[in-house]
């Protein structure tokens, strides 16, 4: 039993959205208890933590943190229960744990805490003894106990900081996320109807298109995944198939330039214009928006003959929470005046790709595609291995369509041979 591969099988909210859902993914784990050593990892059925949020929302309309922690975890501990009944009527011998009963130990920021460790001693007994694990995502404990979770589509987090945690990689074994999608695309495939599934991908790409809005798999999960090298594999929770299985880069992986695209909707862009030069603004508007926990993502700065104009995209969401902040920096400060404006229906466009390190004329490549459907690009930001366009939203399907067909994307992946 101990030379078993362990693998860690996380199921997602739809997968586990009813009674024979829920039951046909613990037959799916059933069937891997046969030959390898198994841990389950549920997200909460459904929409219930939507559900559990308004319900609370119903009563007040800012309830405390604690208290929503301790009423979400509820949801991945339905879950759990649900499914260690289901394994033990399949004859498996599971036990049901809550995050903490699991050993998830995290900081004390209720809602969005993060896991600091996790202590593996229980779930390696409960394997040694023949016994599936059934372990509630989504949560942990603080250092004093308290019940925690650790921000929304946590559960992935959660599963593949325990496949960490058991070295899974070393068994042979891997972290299987089982999804209502069959795997990684190379563009949504609601919006890009010949997108195709990509058989792998690495892990560093996949990081970069989940930061850019490709929903398939939570961002932090893929950063624990990459920190500590953890072998992935996205599958169909009712129809498995192949997967897509993300992995640490290696040579034949860079045949294409570009593996994949991605869209990021409802963003809106704030800018404020004309500031004296030099760094003492940005560094007292940055630090309010920080202190209004308004989460910032691309900044540009640029120059004119007024002085220096500087512009950062946030959420929708958080739009008139970020214009408040830098508004009332600004008026703080003594320097007259300054212009902020607000836009709004906004997206952001992204191509990724490890092959852009050794292709050349890849912005060439997207900016035509982006042209020859009439967008404008409001900016550009890159990575190494991405880049990203600003473009107004009501544009976004045709642009990420035009940038598809522009790679070359739903062809077989030999075929566009850089
Ligand atoms: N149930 C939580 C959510 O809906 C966590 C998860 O599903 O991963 O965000
Ligand atoms: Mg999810």
């Amino acid at each position: 039993m101990d030379d078993l591969p362990i693998v860690v099988q996380k199921f997602g909210g739809t997968s586990l959205a009813d009674p024979e859902r829920l039951d046909a993914c613990a037959g799916r784990a059933a069937d891997a208890a046969r030959n390898r050593r198994v841990v389950v990892v549920v997200s909460a059925m459904g929409d219930t933590t939507d559900w559990l949020t308004r319900l609370a929302r119903e009563i007040a309309p800012n309830p405390d943190r604690r208290s929503l922690d301790m009423l979400l975890a509820t949801g991945e501990q339905v879950s759990a229960s649900l499914m260690a009944i289901a394994l033990r009527e399949r004859g498996i011998d599971a036990m049901p744990l809550a995050g903490s009963e699991a050993g998830i130990r995290t900081d004390e920021f209720h809602g969005r805490a993060r896991i600091r460790s996790i202590e593996a001693t229980r779930l390696h007994d409960l394997l040694d003894d023949g016994v599936v694990p059934v372990v509630a995502g989504f949560q942990g404990a603080s250092e004093i106990g308290q019940v925690t979770t650790i921000g929304r589509g946590g559960s992935d987090t959660s599963a593949v900081a325990i496949a960490a945690a058991l070295e899974v990689g070393s068994t042979g074994g891997c972290c299987e996320i089982y999804t209502d999608v069959d795997g990684v695309y190379t563009a949504d495939p609601r919006v890009v109807p010949g997108a195709r599934r990509l058989d792998r991908i690495s892990v560093d790409e996949m990081l970069e298109l989940a930061s850019v809005g490709a929903g398939v798999l939570q961002e932090r999960a893929v950063v624990f995944a990459r920190r500590y090298d953890v072998p992935l594999r996205v599958l169909h929770s009712r129809n498995p198939g192949p997967g897509t299985e993300v992995l640490r880069e290696s040579p034949e992986m860079e045949r294409n330039p570009v593996v994949g695209c991605a869209l990021r909707t409802e963003l809106g862009r704030i800018a404020v214009r004309s500031m004296p030069r030099g760094a003492t603004v940005q560094a007292a508007v940055f630090k309010a928006l920080s202190q209004a926990g308004v989460l910032v993502d691309d900044i540009v700065q640029t120059e004119s003959a007024d002085g220096l104009d500087v512009a950062f995209t946030v959420e929708h969401g958080e739009l008139a929470e970020a214009r408040n902040a830098v508004r009332e920096q600004l008026d703080r400060m003594d320097i007259g005046e300054l212009d902020v404006e607000v836009e709004i229906g906004l997206a952001k466009i992204s191509v990724v790709g490890t092959g852009m390190r050794s292709h050349v004329g890849v912005a060439g490549v997207m900016f035509e595609a982006l042209d020859r459907v009439g967008a404008p690009i409001l900016n550009i930001t890159t990575s190494e291995i991405r880049i990203s366009c600003l473009i107004p939203q009501d544009r976004a399907e045709e642009c990420l369509q035009s940038l598809h067909e522009a790679f070359g994307l739903s062809r077989d992946a030999e075929a566009v041979d850089g």
